[in-house]
Protein backbone atom coordinates (compact mmCIF):
# COMPACT_ATOMS: atom_id res chain seq x y z
CA UNK A 1 0.00 0.00 0.00
CA UNK A 2 1.25 3.35 -0.59
CA UNK A 3 0.98 6.79 1.37
CA UNK A 4 -2.29 7.58 -1.10
CA UNK A 5 -3.83 4.46 -0.52
CA UNK A 6 -3.12 4.89 3.13
CA UNK A 7 -5.19 8.12 3.57
CA UNK A 8 -8.40 6.43 2.10
CA UNK A 9 -8.00 3.77 4.44
CA UNK A 10 -7.55 6.59 7.32
CA UNK A 11 -10.39 7.74 6.11
CA UNK A 12 -12.42 4.41 6.11
CA UNK A 13 -10.88 3.30 9.62
CA UNK A 14 -11.83 6.44 11.42
CA UNK A 15 -15.73 6.44 9.75
CA UNK A 16 -15.95 2.81 10.51
CA UNK A 17 -15.40 2.97 14.02
CA UNK A 18 -18.28 5.12 14.08
CA UNK A 19 -17.14 8.42 15.43
CA UNK A 20 -19.20 10.72 12.49
CA UNK A 21 -20.87 12.95 15.70
CA UNK A 22 -17.43 13.76 16.48
CA UNK A 23 -16.83 15.58 13.53
CA UNK A 24 -18.97 18.62 13.85
CA UNK A 25 -17.54 19.49 17.51
CA UNK A 26 -13.97 19.37 16.02
CA UNK A 27 -14.92 21.18 13.05
CA UNK A 28 -16.02 24.38 14.58
CA UNK A 29 -13.27 24.57 17.01
CA UNK A 30 -10.88 24.79 14.17
CA UNK A 31 -10.78 28.26 12.47
CA UNK A 32 -8.83 31.33 14.07
CA UNK A 33 -7.58 34.12 12.07
CA UNK A 34 -8.52 33.05 8.39
CA UNK A 35 -7.23 35.80 6.21
CA UNK A 36 -10.06 38.00 5.38
CA UNK A 37 -10.64 40.80 3.27
CA UNK A 38 -11.03 43.54 5.88
CA UNK A 39 -8.55 45.92 4.61
CA UNK A 40 -10.23 46.07 1.10
CA UNK A 41 -10.65 50.15 1.25
CA UNK A 42 -6.61 50.85 0.98
CA UNK A 43 -5.16 51.61 -2.55
CA UNK A 44 -2.75 49.64 -3.28
CA UNK A 45 -3.44 45.63 -3.73
CA UNK A 46 -2.08 43.22 -0.62
CA UNK A 47 0.96 41.58 -1.13
CA UNK A 48 1.14 37.88 1.31
CA UNK A 49 3.37 35.11 1.92
CA UNK A 50 2.83 31.62 1.36
CA UNK A 51 0.89 31.15 4.37
CA UNK A 52 -0.79 33.87 4.41
CA UNK A 53 0.56 35.11 8.01
CA UNK A 54 2.13 38.29 6.72
CA UNK A 55 0.45 41.13 4.27
CA UNK A 56 1.56 44.52 3.34
CA UNK A 57 -0.03 47.41 1.13
CA UNK A 58 3.15 48.36 -1.14
CA UNK A 59 2.74 51.57 -3.16
CA UNK A 60 4.85 50.00 -5.98
CA UNK A 61 6.06 46.59 -6.74
CA UNK A 62 9.00 46.39 -9.22
CA UNK A 63 10.44 43.80 -11.58
CA UNK A 64 13.47 45.39 -13.37
CA UNK A 65 14.63 44.06 -16.59
CA UNK A 66 18.27 44.56 -16.18
CA UNK A 67 21.06 45.59 -13.46
CA UNK A 68 21.21 48.94 -14.79
CA UNK A 69 16.97 49.34 -14.75
CA UNK A 70 17.41 47.85 -10.96
CA UNK A 71 20.01 50.32 -9.99
CA UNK A 72 18.37 53.59 -11.30
CA UNK A 73 15.20 52.03 -8.75
CA UNK A 74 17.12 51.96 -5.97
CA UNK A 75 18.45 55.06 -6.29
CA UNK A 76 15.54 57.07 -7.11
CA UNK A 77 13.46 55.61 -4.88
CA UNK A 78 11.96 57.12 -1.77
CA UNK A 79 11.09 54.91 1.46
CA UNK A 80 12.14 51.39 1.96
CA UNK A 81 12.77 49.02 -0.75
CA UNK A 82 13.14 45.47 -0.21
CA UNK A 83 13.55 42.33 -2.31
CA UNK A 84 11.44 39.61 -2.79
CA UNK A 85 11.39 36.16 -3.78
CA UNK A 86 8.78 33.68 -3.91
CA UNK A 87 7.01 34.86 -0.82
CA UNK A 88 7.76 31.66 1.21
CA UNK A 89 9.14 32.86 4.42
CA UNK A 90 7.27 32.88 7.38
CA UNK A 91 8.70 36.30 9.11
CA UNK A 92 8.10 39.30 8.54
CA UNK A 93 11.45 40.42 6.50
CA UNK A 94 9.44 41.16 2.73
CA UNK A 95 6.29 43.64 3.78
CA UNK A 96 6.83 47.09 3.29
CA UNK A 97 3.96 49.71 2.14
CA UNK A 98 6.46 51.32 0.10
CA UNK A 99 8.46 49.42 -2.67
CA UNK A 100 8.99 45.62 -2.90
CA UNK A 101 11.22 44.82 -5.68
CA UNK A 102 11.07 41.00 -7.57
CA UNK A 103 14.13 39.97 -9.83
CA UNK A 104 11.75 37.61 -11.59
CA UNK A 105 12.38 39.05 -14.51
CA UNK A 106 16.14 38.24 -13.74
CA UNK A 107 16.47 34.52 -14.08
CA UNK A 108 18.39 31.99 -15.95
CA UNK A 109 21.54 30.48 -16.09
CA UNK A 110 24.22 32.62 -17.21
CA UNK A 111 27.18 30.94 -18.14
CA UNK A 112 29.16 28.17 -16.80
CA UNK A 113 32.83 26.32 -16.15
CA UNK A 114 32.96 22.90 -17.22
CA UNK A 115 35.96 22.22 -15.14
CA UNK A 116 35.02 23.45 -11.74
CA UNK A 117 31.21 22.36 -12.20
CA UNK A 118 30.39 26.06 -11.18
CA UNK A 119 27.89 28.67 -12.81
CA UNK A 120 27.13 31.92 -12.66
CA UNK A 121 23.26 32.29 -12.03
CA UNK A 122 20.20 35.04 -11.90
CA UNK A 123 19.54 35.47 -8.63
CA UNK A 124 15.89 35.36 -9.48
CA UNK A 125 15.36 32.70 -10.87
CA UNK A 126 13.36 29.52 -9.09
CA UNK A 127 15.13 26.39 -7.45
CA UNK A 128 12.57 24.70 -9.80
CA UNK A 129 13.89 26.56 -13.11
CA UNK A 130 17.98 25.32 -12.41
CA UNK A 131 17.77 21.81 -12.15
CA UNK A 132 17.34 21.23 -16.24
CA UNK A 133 19.23 23.77 -17.62
CA UNK A 134 21.89 22.90 -15.23
CA UNK A 135 21.86 19.18 -16.22
CA UNK A 136 22.05 20.24 -19.98
CA UNK A 137 25.41 21.34 -19.03
CA UNK A 138 26.24 18.31 -16.92
CA UNK A 139 26.00 20.08 -13.57
CA UNK A 140 23.40 19.45 -10.80
CA UNK A 141 22.76 20.97 -7.55
CA UNK A 142 24.99 19.80 -4.81
CA UNK A 143 22.20 19.54 -2.39
CA UNK A 144 18.09 21.08 -2.77
CA UNK A 145 15.39 21.66 -0.02
CA UNK A 146 12.39 19.88 -0.01
CA UNK A 147 10.32 22.47 -1.83
CA UNK A 148 12.20 23.94 -5.26
CA UNK A 149 9.25 27.06 -5.24
CA UNK A 150 11.81 30.06 -4.09
CA UNK A 151 14.49 31.96 -5.65
CA UNK A 152 17.77 31.48 -5.29
CA UNK A 153 18.35 35.03 -3.64
CA UNK A 154 15.61 34.13 -1.71
CA UNK A 155 17.13 30.61 -0.42
CA UNK A 156 20.48 32.03 0.11
CA UNK A 157 18.94 35.19 1.94
CA UNK A 158 17.47 33.09 5.20
CA UNK A 159 19.85 29.35 4.71
CA UNK A 160 17.64 27.67 3.08
CA UNK A 161 18.96 23.84 3.64
CA UNK A 162 18.05 20.16 2.57
CA UNK A 163 19.57 17.69 4.97
CA UNK A 164 22.91 15.83 4.69
CA UNK A 165 25.18 15.44 7.43
CA UNK A 166 28.25 15.89 5.28
CA UNK A 167 26.27 19.05 3.38
CA UNK A 168 25.66 22.11 4.03
CA UNK A 169 22.55 24.60 3.75
CA UNK A 170 22.77 26.16 -0.12
CA UNK A 171 24.25 29.46 0.50
CA UNK A 172 27.73 27.00 1.62
CA UNK A 173 28.12 26.36 -2.31
CA UNK A 174 27.96 29.75 -2.81
CA UNK A 175 31.80 31.03 -4.93
CA UNK A 176 30.68 34.58 -5.04
CA UNK A 177 27.93 36.56 -5.61
CA UNK A 178 26.90 40.21 -7.11
CA UNK A 179 24.89 42.57 -5.10
CA UNK A 180 23.23 46.22 -5.76
CA UNK A 181 24.31 48.14 -2.87
CA UNK A 182 21.87 51.66 -1.37
CA UNK A 183 23.73 53.44 -3.35
CA UNK A 184 23.71 51.78 -6.47
CA UNK A 185 26.51 50.76 -6.73
CA UNK A 186 27.24 47.11 -8.23
CA UNK A 187 29.36 45.04 -5.56
CA UNK A 188 31.12 41.81 -6.71
CA UNK A 189 32.71 39.51 -4.13
CA UNK A 190 34.20 35.90 -3.39
CA UNK A 191 36.56 34.51 -0.61
CA UNK A 192 39.19 36.77 -2.12
CA UNK A 193 37.82 39.87 -3.11
CA UNK A 194 35.32 42.06 -0.48
CA UNK A 195 35.52 38.88 1.40
CA UNK A 196 33.80 40.59 4.22
CA UNK A 197 31.26 41.50 2.14
CA UNK A 198 31.29 37.83 0.91
CA UNK A 199 30.81 36.30 4.14
CA UNK A 200 27.88 38.47 5.37
CA UNK A 201 25.97 38.32 2.16
CA UNK A 202 25.86 34.42 1.37
CA UNK A 203 23.17 34.42 4.19
CA UNK A 204 22.20 38.27 3.97
CA UNK A 205 18.09 38.28 5.04
CA UNK A 206 17.39 40.98 2.23
CA UNK A 207 19.30 43.61 4.43
CA UNK A 208 22.25 44.16 2.35
CA UNK A 209 21.28 45.06 -0.76
CA UNK A 210 19.85 43.04 -4.17
CA UNK A 211 21.51 40.01 -5.17
CA UNK A 212 21.66 39.88 -8.64
CA UNK A 213 24.01 37.00 -9.13
CA UNK A 214 25.14 33.98 -7.86
CA UNK A 215 27.98 31.80 -8.32
CA UNK A 216 27.16 28.21 -7.65
CA UNK A 217 29.74 25.31 -6.72
CA UNK A 218 27.54 22.59 -7.98
CA UNK A 219 28.85 19.16 -8.90
CA UNK A 220 28.52 16.83 -12.28
CA UNK A 221 25.01 15.78 -12.28
CA UNK A 222 23.61 12.91 -10.84
CA UNK A 223 20.77 10.42 -10.38
CA UNK A 224 19.26 9.85 -6.89
CA UNK A 225 17.44 6.83 -5.42
CA UNK A 226 14.94 7.61 -2.88
CA UNK A 227 13.68 5.51 -0.12
CA UNK A 228 10.51 5.78 2.06
CA UNK A 229 10.11 3.41 4.78
CA UNK A 230 8.00 3.86 8.05
CA UNK A 231 8.61 2.15 11.71
CA UNK A 232 7.49 2.83 15.07
CA UNK A 233 9.26 6.09 15.97
CA UNK A 234 11.56 4.68 18.67
CA UNK A 235 13.13 2.46 16.07
CA UNK A 236 13.84 5.75 14.19
CA UNK A 237 15.38 7.34 16.90
CA UNK A 238 17.09 4.77 17.93
CA UNK A 239 18.49 4.43 14.43
CA UNK A 240 18.59 8.12 13.39
CA UNK A 241 22.12 8.57 13.91
CA UNK A 242 23.99 5.59 11.87
CA UNK A 243 21.21 6.32 9.01
CA UNK A 244 22.41 9.61 8.75
CA UNK A 245 26.30 9.15 9.17
CA UNK A 246 25.45 6.29 6.30
CA UNK A 247 23.39 7.71 3.84
CA UNK A 248 23.78 10.85 1.59
CA UNK A 249 20.59 12.45 2.52
CA UNK A 250 18.76 11.31 5.49
CA UNK A 251 15.62 12.76 7.59
CA UNK A 252 12.73 11.33 9.60
CA UNK A 253 9.26 12.45 9.83
CA UNK A 254 7.28 11.73 12.51
CA UNK A 255 3.43 11.94 12.51
CA UNK A 256 2.24 13.05 16.06
CA UNK A 257 -0.62 10.97 17.66
CA UNK A 258 0.48 8.02 15.75
CA UNK A 259 3.98 6.28 17.44
CA UNK A 260 4.67 6.03 13.45
CA UNK A 261 6.82 8.15 11.33
CA UNK A 262 8.88 7.32 8.38
CA UNK A 263 13.36 7.83 7.27
CA UNK A 264 13.50 9.07 4.33
CA UNK A 265 16.77 8.17 2.53
CA UNK A 266 18.38 9.59 -0.91
CA UNK A 267 21.63 8.20 -2.28
CA UNK A 268 23.74 7.82 -5.36
CA UNK A 269 22.37 5.31 -8.07
CA UNK A 270 23.33 4.14 -11.51
CA UNK A 271 19.56 2.56 -11.63
CA UNK A 272 17.62 3.88 -14.46
CA UNK A 273 14.82 6.58 -13.21
CA UNK A 274 10.93 5.35 -12.07
CA UNK A 275 8.65 4.88 -14.11
CA UNK A 276 6.24 5.91 -11.19
CA UNK A 277 5.10 9.53 -9.69
CA UNK A 278 7.25 11.13 -7.41
CA UNK A 279 7.19 10.77 -3.53
CA UNK A 280 5.47 13.00 -1.43
CA UNK A 281 5.90 13.45 2.46
CA UNK A 282 2.32 15.84 2.72
CA UNK A 283 0.27 14.10 0.96
CA UNK A 284 -1.61 12.94 3.75
CA UNK A 285 -2.07 16.36 5.22
CA UNK A 286 -5.19 16.74 4.67
CA UNK A 287 -6.35 13.43 5.79
CA UNK A 288 -4.34 13.48 8.87
CA UNK A 289 -6.36 16.92 9.93
CA UNK A 290 -9.61 14.97 9.41
CA UNK A 291 -8.16 11.95 11.42
CA UNK A 292 -7.55 14.99 14.12
CA UNK A 293 -10.47 16.25 13.12
CA UNK A 294 -12.71 13.11 14.20
CA UNK A 295 -10.43 11.72 16.51
CA UNK A 296 -8.66 13.78 18.74
CA UNK A 297 -11.09 13.33 21.66
CA UNK A 298 -9.43 10.39 22.05
CA UNK A 299 -5.31 10.09 21.63
CA UNK A 300 -5.82 6.50 22.39
CA UNK A 301 -8.29 5.69 19.22
CA UNK A 302 -6.49 7.84 17.08
CA UNK A 303 -3.36 6.52 17.55
CA UNK A 304 -4.60 2.93 16.96
CA UNK A 305 -6.22 4.07 13.99
CA UNK A 306 -2.85 6.01 12.37
CA UNK A 307 -0.47 3.54 13.15
CA UNK A 308 -2.50 0.40 12.54
CA UNK A 309 -2.56 2.25 8.63
CA UNK A 310 0.66 3.52 8.86
CA UNK A 311 2.42 -0.37 9.36
CA UNK A 312 0.45 -1.73 6.07
CA UNK A 313 2.46 1.18 3.40
CA UNK A 314 5.03 -0.98 1.92
CA UNK A 315 8.33 0.73 1.11
CA UNK A 316 8.56 3.95 -1.42
CA UNK A 317 11.42 3.85 -4.35
CA UNK A 318 11.97 6.92 -6.77
CA UNK A 319 14.75 6.79 -9.08
CA UNK A 320 15.23 10.61 -10.81
CA UNK A 321 17.07 12.81 -12.00
CA UNK A 322 18.53 14.55 -8.83
CA UNK A 323 16.83 18.25 -9.33
CA UNK A 324 13.21 16.16 -9.82
CA UNK A 325 13.91 14.08 -6.58
CA UNK A 326 14.40 16.36 -3.50
CA UNK A 327 11.29 18.51 -4.05
CA UNK A 328 7.30 18.11 -3.28
CA UNK A 329 4.61 19.97 -3.46
CA UNK A 330 2.87 21.34 -1.10
CA UNK A 331 -0.75 21.67 -0.93
CA UNK A 332 -2.21 22.00 2.21
CA UNK A 333 -1.04 25.80 3.92
CA UNK A 334 0.71 26.02 7.47
CA UNK A 335 3.04 27.93 9.76
CA UNK A 336 6.40 26.66 10.26
CA UNK A 337 8.82 26.72 12.71
CA UNK A 338 12.39 25.31 12.35
CA UNK A 339 15.18 25.41 14.83
CA UNK A 340 18.44 24.16 14.53
CA UNK A 341 20.40 22.62 16.87
CA UNK A 342 23.75 21.56 18.10
CA UNK A 343 23.61 17.86 16.16
CA UNK A 344 24.38 16.45 19.74
CA UNK A 345 21.05 18.05 21.64
CA UNK A 346 19.30 16.87 18.19
CA UNK A 347 17.19 13.37 19.31
CA UNK A 348 16.70 14.67 22.44
CA UNK A 349 14.93 17.71 21.89
CA UNK A 350 13.43 15.61 19.61
CA UNK A 351 11.80 13.77 22.52
CA UNK A 352 10.91 16.43 24.33
CA UNK A 353 9.03 18.08 21.99
CA UNK A 354 6.94 15.39 20.90
CA UNK A 355 5.84 14.38 24.71
CA UNK A 356 5.33 18.08 24.99
CA UNK A 357 2.91 18.28 21.72
CA UNK A 358 1.14 15.02 22.79
CA UNK A 359 0.88 15.83 26.23
CA UNK A 360 -1.01 19.40 26.18
CA UNK A 361 -1.58 19.75 22.28
CA UNK A 362 -4.01 17.36 20.59
CA UNK A 363 -5.34 19.62 17.76
CA UNK A 364 -2.05 19.38 16.13
CA UNK A 365 -1.67 16.73 13.12
CA UNK A 366 1.49 18.33 11.43
CA UNK A 367 4.23 16.01 10.76
CA UNK A 368 7.38 16.73 12.12
CA UNK A 369 10.67 16.92 10.41
CA UNK A 370 14.10 16.05 11.60
CA UNK A 371 17.20 16.84 9.44
CA UNK A 372 20.93 17.13 9.38
CA UNK A 373 23.24 20.20 8.04
CA UNK A 374 26.83 20.75 8.48
CA UNK A 375 28.76 23.10 9.37
CA UNK A 376 29.76 26.59 7.76
CA UNK A 377 31.72 29.42 8.22
CA UNK A 378 29.20 32.05 7.35
CA UNK A 379 28.34 34.97 9.62
CA UNK A 380 24.54 34.57 9.34
CA UNK A 381 24.48 31.04 9.09
CA UNK A 382 22.49 29.23 11.82
CA UNK A 383 24.95 26.13 11.18
CA UNK A 384 27.91 28.59 11.62
CA UNK A 385 30.72 27.00 13.36
CA UNK A 386 28.65 23.75 14.36
CA UNK A 387 27.07 20.48 12.72
CA UNK A 388 23.28 20.68 13.31
CA UNK A 389 19.86 18.71 13.77
CA UNK A 390 16.80 21.15 12.53
CA UNK A 391 13.58 20.41 13.73
CA UNK A 392 10.41 21.63 12.48
CA UNK A 393 7.01 21.70 13.28
CA UNK A 394 4.05 23.26 11.70
CA UNK A 395 0.37 24.47 12.36
CA UNK A 396 -2.45 24.72 10.04
CA UNK A 397 -2.59 27.87 8.62
CA UNK A 398 -5.91 28.91 9.67
CA UNK A 399 -5.25 27.83 13.31
CA UNK A 400 -3.88 29.35 15.93
CA UNK A 401 0.13 28.34 15.82
CA UNK A 402 1.44 30.93 18.73
CA UNK A 403 0.64 29.03 22.02
CA UNK A 404 2.61 25.04 20.46
CA UNK A 405 5.24 27.07 18.79
CA UNK A 406 6.05 29.16 21.62
CA UNK A 407 6.28 26.20 24.13
CA UNK A 408 8.49 24.32 21.56
CA UNK A 409 10.40 27.15 20.85
CA UNK A 410 11.28 27.01 24.69
CA UNK A 411 12.47 23.68 24.10
CA UNK A 412 14.39 24.69 21.32
CA UNK A 413 16.31 27.73 23.12
CA UNK A 414 17.00 25.25 26.30
CA UNK A 415 19.05 23.43 23.72
CA UNK A 416 20.93 26.58 22.29
CA UNK A 417 18.52 25.98 19.22
CA UNK A 418 19.52 28.79 16.20
CA UNK A 419 16.59 29.57 14.21
CA UNK A 420 15.74 29.07 10.48
CA UNK A 421 15.52 33.00 9.09
CA UNK A 422 12.93 32.35 7.11
CA UNK A 423 10.36 30.61 10.05
CA UNK A 424 8.73 31.49 12.72
CA UNK A 425 10.40 32.40 16.12
CA UNK A 426 10.70 35.06 18.78
CA UNK A 427 14.49 35.85 18.57
CA UNK A 428 15.02 39.68 19.22
CA UNK A 429 18.29 41.48 18.56
CA UNK A 430 19.71 40.51 21.90
CA UNK A 431 18.93 36.83 21.48
CA UNK A 432 20.60 37.12 17.96
CA UNK A 433 23.62 38.55 19.34
CA UNK A 434 24.18 36.28 22.05
CA UNK A 435 23.44 33.28 19.11
CA UNK A 436 25.90 34.68 16.45
CA UNK A 437 29.36 35.20 17.28
CA UNK A 438 30.14 37.55 13.99
CA UNK A 439 26.61 39.26 14.42
CA UNK A 440 28.41 42.98 15.14
CA UNK A 441 30.56 41.97 12.17
CA UNK A 442 27.42 41.84 10.13
CA UNK A 443 25.90 44.87 11.28
CA UNK A 444 28.98 46.97 10.51
CA UNK A 445 29.18 45.40 7.13
CA UNK A 446 25.43 45.94 6.73
CA UNK A 447 25.84 50.01 8.41
CA UNK A 448 28.54 50.68 5.71
CA UNK A 449 26.72 49.80 2.86
CA UNK A 450 23.22 51.44 3.94
CA UNK A 451 23.89 53.61 6.13
CA UNK A 452 20.31 55.16 6.16
CA UNK A 453 18.53 51.85 6.36
CA UNK A 454 16.51 51.98 2.99
CA UNK A 455 16.66 48.28 2.89
CA UNK A 456 15.04 48.10 6.48
CA UNK A 457 11.59 47.81 7.11
CA UNK A 458 9.68 47.37 10.27
CA UNK A 459 11.01 44.08 11.27
CA UNK A 460 14.65 44.23 10.23
CA UNK A 461 14.72 47.81 12.04
CA UNK A 462 14.20 46.29 15.48
CA UNK A 463 17.59 43.80 14.62
CA UNK A 464 20.04 46.63 13.19
CA UNK A 465 21.23 49.83 13.61
CA UNK A 466 21.63 52.63 10.93
CA UNK A 467 24.52 54.75 11.28
C1 LIG B 1 6.18 25.02 1.88
C2 LIG B 1 7.55 25.50 2.30
C3 LIG B 1 8.59 24.59 2.35
C4 LIG B 1 9.87 25.01 2.74
N1 LIG B 1 10.89 24.10 2.79
C5 LIG B 1 12.10 24.49 3.22
C6 LIG B 1 13.19 23.57 3.32
O1 LIG B 1 13.07 22.40 2.94
N2 LIG B 1 14.36 24.02 3.83
C7 LIG B 1 14.52 25.31 4.26
O2 LIG B 1 15.59 25.65 4.74
N3 LIG B 1 13.52 26.21 4.14
C8 LIG B 1 12.33 25.84 3.63
N4 LIG B 1 11.34 26.77 3.51
C9 LIG B 1 11.64 28.17 3.81
C10 LIG B 1 12.10 28.92 2.55
O3 LIG B 1 13.08 28.17 1.85
C11 LIG B 1 12.73 30.25 2.93
O4 LIG B 1 11.85 31.01 3.69
C12 LIG B 1 13.19 31.04 1.70
O5 LIG B 1 13.84 32.20 2.14
C13 LIG B 1 12.04 31.42 0.78
O6 LIG B 1 12.56 31.88 -0.45
P1 LIG B 1 11.72 32.93 -1.31
O7 LIG B 1 12.29 32.98 -2.68
O8 LIG B 1 10.29 32.69 -1.17
O9 LIG B 1 12.15 34.29 -0.58
P2 LIG B 1 11.25 35.34 0.20
O10 LIG B 1 10.54 34.66 1.30
O11 LIG B 1 10.45 36.13 -0.75
O12 LIG B 1 12.43 36.24 0.80
C14 LIG B 1 13.32 35.69 1.74
C15 LIG B 1 14.44 36.68 2.05
O13 LIG B 1 15.26 36.84 0.90
C16 LIG B 1 15.35 38.20 0.56
N5 LIG B 1 15.50 38.31 -0.89
C17 LIG B 1 14.72 37.83 -1.86
N6 LIG B 1 15.23 38.14 -3.07
C18 LIG B 1 16.37 38.83 -2.85
C19 LIG B 1 17.36 39.43 -3.68
N7 LIG B 1 17.31 39.38 -5.01
N8 LIG B 1 18.40 40.06 -3.10
C20 LIG B 1 18.51 40.12 -1.75
N9 LIG B 1 17.60 39.58 -0.92
C21 LIG B 1 16.55 38.93 -1.47
C22 LIG B 1 14.07 38.83 1.07
O14 LIG B 1 14.21 40.22 1.26
C23 LIG B 1 13.92 38.08 2.39
O15 LIG B 1 14.72 38.64 3.38
C24 LIG B 1 10.08 26.38 3.10
C25 LIG B 1 9.01 27.29 3.04
C26 LIG B 1 7.76 26.85 2.63
C27 LIG B 1 6.63 27.84 2.57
Amino acid sequence: MNRRNLLSLMISTAAGTALAPALSLANSATTVGAITAQKTARRSIAWRNWSGSEECFPQARKAPGSVAELQELITSTKGCVRPVGAGHSFMPLVPTDDTIVSLSRLSGVISHDAASHQAVIRAGTRLADIGRPLGELGQAMINMPDIDEQSLAGALGTATHGTGTTLGCLPDFVEGLQLVTAKGEVINCDRQHNSDIFAAARVNLGALGVLTEVRMQNMPKYTLKRETTWHPIEEILENAESLADNNRNYEFIYVPFSGMGFNDIHNFTDEAPSTTGKIDPNDGSETLKQVRDWLSWSPKIRELALSSVAKGIEKEVVVANSWENYASERNVRFNEMEYHLPREHGLKAFREVRAMVEKYFPEIFFPFEFRYVKSDDIWLSPFYGRDCCSIAVHRYFSEDHKPMFKAVEAIFRKYHGRPHWGKINTMNRKDLAVNYERWDDFSTVRRELDPEGKFLNTYLKTLFDTA
